[in-house]
């Protein structure tokens, strides 16, 4: 009887290498032959090991992967909402912008000494026109109240005017 397969037989044994010696002697060896069974028992339970292991790690970079689409997800939803309280901010100036340029309702008493304070208005009134197409509706009432105050002092600046002009 030869001497007992050592560890690296045994592993060689196990992997397929099936030499002629070692055939030999497992079949004539019990201790042996439970090594092998033994080493193909660790043998095995490392594979699954390492394989369970590479799943670990095909999960880890899975869940790697979700992240970063989250991640990219929200940067690409904040941009929308930066741009949505741009444009509402951009409307809301516009308004502003239109109301701080409507002259405020004055009814004045037209005398000739306020002419020319009234030819002023309209003036502000005239400037005053230029308005968002957004803003359309509000300015189409700020028109209808100035040509409302202009009829108001429609016949004291033509008095004025003629009287001007008489001088
Ligand atoms: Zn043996």
């Amino acid at each position: 009887m030869t001497a007992h397969l050592n560890d690296e037989r045994l592993a060689q044994w196990v992997l397929g290498d099936h030499d002629a010696d070692a055939a030999h002697h497992l079949a004539h060896c019990d201790a042996c032959r439970a090594s092998v069974v033994e080493v193909g028992t660790y043998i095995g339970n490392y594979r699954d090991a390492v394989l369970s292991g590479s799943d670990r790690a095909q999960i880890f970079w899975a869940k790697q992967r979700r992240a970063v689409h989250e991640r990219l997800r929200e940067r690409r939803l904040i941009p929308v909402l930066r741009w949505a309280y741009a444009a509402t901010m951009v409307l809301v100036l516009c308004a502003a912008f239109l109301v701080t340029r409507m002259p405020r309702p004055q009814r004045q008493v037209v005398t000739p000494d306020s002419a020319d304070d009234v030819l002023l208005q309209q003036i502000e009134n005239d400037v005053a026109r230029e308005y968002p197409i957004a803003l359309a509706p509000a300015a189409l009432i700020a028109e209808e109240r100035d040509s409302a105050l202009a009829t108001d002092g429609e016949t004291s600046s033509n008095h004025a005017i003629h009287k001007e002009q008489n001088r």
